[in-house]
């Protein structure tokens, strides 16, 4: 009797731990499934590290990749250069976060029945980017490094993220071998992880911080004779501007001036309003984390205050973040965070989030104006026919021996075509000169692309 109340009580037990068992494997699947199902060792699912399944097109349906049988690219190699960063390479030496983050949709896995992908429709993806903005942006920096970003601040599309360099993945260069130099950092996507050192268009940064820090920042004059002492070190300016305007100082980029008020703005302010800027944040989307900027006057001398103002010393800013920051100062302060993954066919739609910038909306427009300006008074118009292009250029010093990288930043204050770019051009030279007609033909390229779906 005693035996059999033992054996029980044993049976017992072990039913517990069996209906614990289940209810532990049933709560894990419930919450881990998905990613069980994509785990990147499955078979299934990647091939040479990268995402391989469904068919990933352009905004506009053209397609970019095409894994419903093995790995097919664009057949266009121009075009498979302009977006490999975007999709991944064939090895894994690129690796592509947004068909990654999108994996259960891709392969369209559901908790009830499984992977039905596998079965019989094919999962397609359309990224928000423009086929022909990407081609005519990879082709407008001519083999040069860089990177290229415009985005739509009303809707959070990413029309245009291109890197360079870059390289077919149907042809793949031998780059272990390469001694040219030609694919230094080619694995990177200039675009989100890397960052630049910013020269002028941080003036936008030190402009905003003056416009709310000093009541009479727009009427205050700054007198340039071509250089200045500040400290122990002498800042020279790309000409001698005499007295000028915030406004006009602005336009032509004076050195002097922006030392100047970098140095009455101090060292406390000055990283206030690049923290506030989102200069030293990430931003994260789509499973992309971009790299953080940085700013730093932590013990610094007055004259490194002075080149902090004028985008040199220690600042980096990211290429996304800042194209995000341009959107933002259209909006007056709010706009939509970008995004690169516009649908996937079994159900996920892009939705609009908003970013903000803590600014006044008097100080965006303000600077709106004062960017505005900048264009027309010296850049050129004419590199954007009939566009309301408001840009800053830059061209930020490196070393001795170094040809500086040429900067170009802005927005078009349109509500047809609301977008917000940036162009860097490394050892690009001069950041209007080179930046600006590449500005105005990718515009126009996503301009084109825009009209097409009305
Ligand atoms: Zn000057």
């Amino acid at each position: 009797m005693q035996r059999i109340t033992r054996r029980m009580l044993l049976l017992l037990v072990l039913m517990g731990l069996m209906l614990v068992g289940t209810l532990v494997f049933a709560w894990r699947y419930a919450v881990s499934s998905d990613e069980w199902v994509v785990f990147s060792g499955s078979p299934h699912v990647y091939s040479g590290g990268n995402l391989s399944l469904g068919i990933v097109t352009d905004r506009t349906g053209t397609v970019l990749l095409d894994s419903t049988n093995g790995r097919r690219y664009a057949d266009d190699s121009e075009l498979r250069k302009a977006t490999m960063h975007l999709l991944g390479d064939r090895y894994g030496y690129i690796s592509a976060p947004v068909l990654n983050d999108y994996a259960d949709e891709l392969i369209g896995f559901s908790k009830i029945t499984g992977l039905h992908t596998l079965s019989d429709t094919t999962v397609q993806a359309k990224l928000s980017i423009s086929a022909s903005a990407q081609k005519t942006a990879l082709a407008a920096l001519a083999g040069r490094k860089g990177t290229i970003g415009v985005y739509n601040y009303e809707t959070g599309e990413i029309l245009c993220a291109v890197t360079s360099p870059t390289y077919d993945p149907d042809a793949m260069p031998d780059i272990e071998g390469d001694t040219t130099g030609t694919y230094g950092g080619v694995y990177l996507n200039r675009f989100f992880q890397t960052t630049y050192v910013p020269g002028s268009i941080f003036k936008i940064v030190t402009t905003a911080a003056a416009l709310e820090e000093l009541p009479d920042a727009q009427t205050k004059t700054f007198f340039c004779e071509g250089s200045c002492r500040i400290g122990a070190d002498t800042i020279n300016c790309n000409g001698t501007h005499y007295t000028q305007t915030l406004s006009q100082a602005l336009a032509n980029s004076c050195n002097v001036a922006f030392a100047q008020l970098a140095v009455e703005l101090g060292a406390d302010v000055m990283t206030k309003y690049a923290n506030k800027l989102g200069i030293t944040d990430s931003l994260q989307f789509d499973g992309i984390t971009t790299a953080p900027g940085s700013f730093d006057l932590k013990d610094a001398a007055e004259s490194q205050i002075a080149w902090s103002g004028i985008g040199q010393h220690t600042d980096l800013i990211n290429a996304a973040q800042f194209m995000t920051l341009m959107g933002e100062l259209a909006g007056g302060g709010d706009a939509a965070e970008p995004y690169i993954m516009k649908q996937v066919s079994n159900g996920y739609e892009a939705k609009r989030q908003t970013v903000s910038v803590p600014l006044q909306q008097k100080t965006c427009e303000i600077l709106t104006e004062y960017l505005r300006n900048n264009v027309i008074t010296m850049y050129g118009q004419w590199h954007f026919p009939d566009l309301y292009v408001c840009a800053k250029s830059g061209t930020a010093e490196l070393g001795p021996d170094e040809i500086p990288h040429a900067t170009f930043s802005g927005f078009i204050q349109d509500a047809n075509y609301p977008l917000a770019f940036i162009v860097i051009v490394e050892n690009g030279g001069s950041g209007s000169a080179t930046c600006a007609p590449i500005a105005g033909q990718v515009l126009k390229a996503c301009c084109t692309a825009m009209d097409a779906e009305r």
